[in-house]
């Protein structure tokens, strides 16, 4: 069972953490959490929201206690071999983002209630820009964890303890709406999917509440690169997952500032998409976007403030996802970071013709496009050693032969570009270009 009403070790104030999240952003090793933590007890930095309407925070906590690890492998919990089950296939996975959902709380009774609320967690989120119009570009896998109870700890009190699979708990570290998990058994069942790109938690719960862990405080063989937690009958809860995929997938920073934090400390330009310390909006680096109307509402230009501080550090818009929950829409900065970020775990352009093997002239090439829709604007062309084959534009099968490829080792390419007016950087734009050169023999 896991009880835990009480936190295991001192209450941590948010200005270690914080401190140990900045450190941790600026590329250090996060050594704030070794003076605070309890010798030898591993600890995870977790950004927390105590409300849909607040803006969330990090905060650091102690790793799930053994006790919840020893549960998770007793030869009960065993016997069930959960099932993986594709929700949405769009495409190979090599070639797609693989976000994989596991609900927590379900009992095996309780199995088709968690296939329900899971997509209804995704639609929600697909249905934020830019992951609408690039759903096309994830597969979406649903395991089915079975827990011998159903509900999870802390709910509705932080007296309630509950045996799941996950151990998620509401009251984490004394925070009511922080839903913690055990992030070891979540590792081991995101193993149980094809691939495991990003893992959700649906935790079986009414009440609001949810969790980011990002990759450095993920147990160090996690196949994935974040994970969020959320509660199943929350309308809100869906923007917890949609902000943490801000940061696993577009590598965003938090536009979010603590009051009394002060002045940005670092003279080094941030390496994240959103934030800068820039002042002047036509020398940013988002200064394609600047006087742009925003999706969020402001015009985009450099609005002090953002990544945990007060001044000297400024973000595109006054609000946006990454700043508060209460705003449910990326401003323009993020959705490209976001797109460039899909580009860089999947590939518009895939084909079943394999590019590791020299095909015959004659053979039929054909290439698939990832079902993308609105923002998205892919364009198709085809290459002979290098050059355009302006003819065969938007081909989705050639022959070497039609392309006037005779002979041996020539060189025939797909190049899928997409020109989304949502792309104006350079080096997202160069993201969204996939490439597939076979050799002909
Ligand atoms: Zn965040």
């Amino acid at each position: 069972m896991t009880h835990r009403a009480r936190p295991r070790t001192r209450w941590i104030t948010a200005a270690t953490a914080l401190l140990a999240a900045v450190a941790a952003l600026a590329g250090g090793t996060g050594s704030g959490t070794a003076e605070a933590a309890a010798p030898g007890q591993r600890t995870q930095h977790i950004e927390y929201f105590a409300g849909p309407a607040a803006e969330p925070r990090q905060v650091s906590v102690p790793a799930r206690p053994a006790e919840h690890d020893q549960a998770a492998r007793r030869p009960a919990r065993q016997a069930a071999v959960p099932a993986v089950r594709p929700l949405e296939r769009t495409g190979p996975v090599s070639g797609r983002l693989d976000l994989v959902v596991m609900g927590d709380g379900y009992t095996a009774d309780e199995q088709g209630d968690f296939a329900a609320d899971a997509e209804e967690k995704l639609d929600a989120i697909f249905a934020v820009e830019p992951y609408r119009s690039y759903r096309g570009l994830f597969n979406v896998w649903l395991v089915d964890t079975v827990s011998a109870e159903s509900g999870v700890s802390g709910d509705p009190t932080a007296d309630v303890g509950k045996d799941t699979a996950l151990g998620s708990a509401f009251f984490c570290d004394g925070l009511e709406r922080l839903l913690c998990v055990d992030t070891d058994a979540v590792a081991r069942y995101a193993r149980l999917a094809p691939d495991a790109d990003i893992v959700f938690v649906v935790a079986n719960s009414a009440k609001y509440g949810g969790a980011g862990y990002s990759t450095a405080d993920l147990p160090p063989t996690s196949p994935f690169h974040g994970v969020a937690t959320m509660s199943s009958d929350n309308e809100r809860s869906y923007l917890i997952g949609a902000h943490e995929l801000g940061h696993s997938i577009g590598k965003l920073a938090d536009e979010y500032q603590y009051p009394g934090y002060g002045a940005y400390p670092y003279a080094e330009e941030p390496a994240t998409a959103n934030l800068t310390l820039t002042r002047d909006p036509a020398t940013a680096k988002w200064s394609r976007w600047a006087g742009v109307q925003d999706p969020t509402g402001s015009i985009v230009g450099t609005y002090e403030g953002g990544g945990y501080y007060e001044t000297g550090i400024h973000r595109p818009t006054d609000t946006s996802l990454m700043r508060s929950l209460a705003s449910p829409e990326f401003n323009v900065v993020g959705r490209e970071a976001m797109i460039a970020g899909f580009y860089a775990y999947a590939d518009a352009l895939t084909s079943p013709v394999p590019t590791t093997e020299p095909v015959r002239g004659n053979r039929p090439i054909p290439v698939r496009l990832a079902p993308l829709t609105g923002l998205a604007d892919l364009h198709l062309t085809w290459y002979v050693d290098g050059r355009e084959v302006p003819w065969a534009a938007g081909a989705r099968v050639v022959t070497p032969h039609a392309l006037g490829v005779h002979g041996h080792g020539h060189r025939v390419t797909a190049t899928v570009t997409d020109r989304s007016a949502a792309l104006r950087n350079p080096v997202a734009l160069a993201r969204a270009t996939n490439s597939l050169t076979w050799t002909i023999r």
